[in-house]
């Protein structure tokens, strides 16, 4: 037998999702409505569908081959003119999703270098580091009192901070003046922001920043990862993207860009050129007409959750997909178990997120049974989903 990559000891055991599973086991499938999934449940929209189709007709006849490691350029050029008028084209490369650029970009970084990580936290940005073998990650706690975001008075010495923004678990979404300061800061202690933005086309409030590139000066120092899964449907058919700015350079100097170019160029061999088309019809006009519809309905079912779940705190929802419900009294797994036990509603214990996460439950509006939970806790009353003693409304003034 070979003996085991030691970095694996380095994670925390996927209990998570197993007990969870185990626990929604218990009860009736009809029943049980689950809010506990971040994947899609709309369709991809009719001018992707049929542009692939006819692009897999088209295979049968021209040869594709490899395409370049960095995606097509017309794709990049589609995004630039969607999410980044402050960006060059050459500056977006294309990618098979933003968890698998998380991956790649660790190799980037390497496995010694300190990380700043938020808790409670996407599992993606510390897991990833830790099969590299990578153990010195700071967790930044972003909690209520910190407006869910790492207070920068106390920062720690980091090279790198992971920043996701509509944030996955709590909703909450960096404000331009949390982001010009930690930029600020990035620029005069010197380290890397990678900046997470998969959810950014579910930011309805103008005056909240959707990418880190709105900020002045965040192209020396911050590398963005985004994603076509969340907005477009495009989970399973896998395309994102990540910007690698020509201005950011490391500390002698070299510009990052040709290190990222030569990790994509070993570790990738460039995105499928059938999804890429799928990608260019989602961002034609019709293509952007759907993916707002799309995030509508979202956002509606978000809104009828949060009406139900009144008067309980919850961050999230009206800019971001998550609803991040902070339950008085308990913590994460008690509130997890009445929520499952009263009202047959599957959500995930914030705990399972970081230790930041206790006392909370995310759910997710991207489940169609959103709509159907919101009449349940309504009927059933708030308080008696949880266990708690009776809530007061508060009354309109
Ligand atoms: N980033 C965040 C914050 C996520 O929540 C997710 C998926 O849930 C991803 C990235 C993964 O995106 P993709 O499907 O493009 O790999």
């Amino acid at each position: 037998m070979l003996p085991r990559n030691p970095h694996f000891t380095l994670l925390e055991p996927t209990y998570l999702f197993q007990k969870i599973q185990e626990r929604a086991d218990l009860y009736p499938k009809e029943e049980l409505l689950n809010l506990s999934i971040g994947d899609v449940s709309l369709p991809i929209s009719k001018e992707c569908s049929a542009t692939l189709a006819e692009e897999a007709q088209r295979l049968s006849h021209t040869i594709t081959g490899y395409g370049p490691s960095r995606g097509s350029h017309r794709l990049a050029e589609a995004l630039q003119q969607t999410y980044y008028p402050m960006l060059d084209p050459n500056e977006i490369y294309i990618s098979d999703g933003a968890k698998c650029d998380i991956g790649r970009l660790q190799i980037l970084l390497g496995n010694n270098l300190r990380l700043g990580i938020q808790d409670p936290t996407y599992p993606v940005y510390a897991d990833t580091a830790r099969i590299l073998g990578n153990e010195r990650i700071t967790l930044l706690p972003c909690t209520k009192e910190s407006d869910y975001f790492p207070n920068l008075d106390e920062l720690p010495e980091i090279d790198v901070l992971f920043l996701c923004s509509p944030n996955n678990p709590t909703g909450a979404v960096a404000t331009r003046a949390q982001l010009e300061r930690l930029v600020q800061l990035a620029r005069s202690r010197r380290f890397l922001i990678i900046f997470d933005s998969a959810y950014s086309d579910f930011i309805q409030d103008p005056g909240l920043p959707k990418s880190i590139y709105e900020i002045e000066g965040a192209d020396e120092v911050a590398i963005e990862t985004s994603s076509f899964s969340k907005s477009f449907g495009f989970t399973g058919l896998r395309l994102g993207w990540c910007v690698v700015p020509k201005k950011l350079k490391d500390r002698e100097g070299r510009p990052l860009y040709l290190d990222w170019e030569r990790v994509i160029a070993t570790f990738f061999n460039g995105p499928s050129c059938l999804v890429q088309c799928g990608g260019l019809a989602a961002l034609s006009k019709k293509g952007l007409e759907a993916r707002d519809q799309t995030i509508n309905e979202y956002l509606s079912r978000a809104q009828q959750l949060k009406n139900a779940l009144s008067p309980l705190e919850v961050t999230g929802g009206e800019n971001s997909p998550y609803l991040w419900v902070s339950v008085p009294q308990k913590n994460s797994w008690e509130a997890f178990e009445a929520l499952l036990e009263n009202a047959q509603i599957l959500s995930i214990p914030g705990s399972g997120f970081g230790a930041s996460g206790g006392g909370y439950i995310r759910l997710s509006a991207f489940s169609k049974s959103c709509t159907t939970a919101a009449q349940r806790v309504q009927a059933i009353g708030v308080s008696s989903c949880l266990d708690l003693p009776q809530l007061s409304v508060p009354q309109p003034i």
